[in-house]
């Protein structure tokens, strides 16, 4: 199993989880032609993939999911919620499948883990995806960090771990009192230091890759995040990567 990213951060998210023979794509926030662009760049294109799976109605996440799933004939699988908020208006949906936000399904080789996280959408869920050998967890658009999340990541080969902010530089930034509440209260985002707690909190033994993601381009930098992250498992920096809300990153392989 592998995986990568189109792009992080709040002007669009998607990761591709590749596992052979079955690809899915995790979120959509771009256009299509942005997308098929950026799959293009990781030798991937639109008919390699089998499905898309949604994490929540926002637009950095769902934006083009609807328009690609329907011009390349994939099914979206999404919660009930995340279904009639971001349905609302659209005219022509793509096959939709409505998931259980704790109940396990399958796509291909890959088994697909939603769990329910809190964030300032109807139903929103994030994802841990199995091929039978390795485990991939994502983890962005948290608010906080439940025991269920730490469940589920507990034994994790790979994370994708959200670091939006530094809380200094939230706290000192130009954003509105209103919004700053908003980013740190209980259902906005994970700053780099919650994340470093979480992390502390799941067993890091098997954990062969950790990428910092969805990084506020305003409220934090790069070399925080990691910082944060190396602290814990003290490791070099140079070994937690960042995902760019441009270049997201590169694959990575599960071995
Ligand atoms: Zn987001
Ligand atoms: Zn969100």
């Amino acid at each position: 199993m592998r995986f990568a990213s189109l792009g992080s951060g709040s002007k669009g998210n998607a990761l591709i989880v590749d596992a052979g023979e079955t690809k899915v794509l995790l979120d959509c926030g771009f256009s299509t032609r942005a997308a098929t662009t950026r799959l293009a760049r990781l030798g991937a294109a639109p008919a390699d993939l089998n499905a898309i799976v949604v994490t929540h109605e926002h637009a950095d996440h769902v934006g083009g999911v609807f328009a690609f799933a329907r011009r390349h004939q994939l099914t979206v699988y999404l919660t009930h919620g995340t279904h009639a908020m971001a349905a609302r208006g659209q005219t022509c949906l793509p096959e939709c499948r409505l998931i259980d936000g704790h109940t396990p399904f399958a796509i291909g080789a890959l088994e697909v883990q939603p769990f329910p996280v809190p964030h300032d959408a109807r139903e929103p869920v994030q994802y841990a995806f199995s091929d039978g050998r390795h485990r991939l967890g994502v983890l962005t658009d948290s608010g906080c960090i439940t025991p269920h999340i730490v469940e589920v990541l507990r034994a994790c080969d790979a994370l994708v771990l959200e670091c939006n902010h530094d809380q200094a530089l939230l706290a000192a930034s130009r954003y509105p009192p209103a919004l700053k509440q908003r980013i740190a209260g209980r259902f906005g985002h994970l700053e780099n230091d919650q994340a470093a707690t979480l992390l502390r909190q799941v067993d890091t033994q098997r954990l062969q890759h950790l990428v910092a993601a969805h990084l506020s381009q305003e409220n934090n930098r790069p070399e925080l995040a990691v910082r944060a992250l190396a602290s814990v498992l003290d490791c070099s920096d140079n070994w937690i990567g960042v995902a760019d809300q441009e270049g997201g990153f590169g694959w990575r392989q599960l071995i």
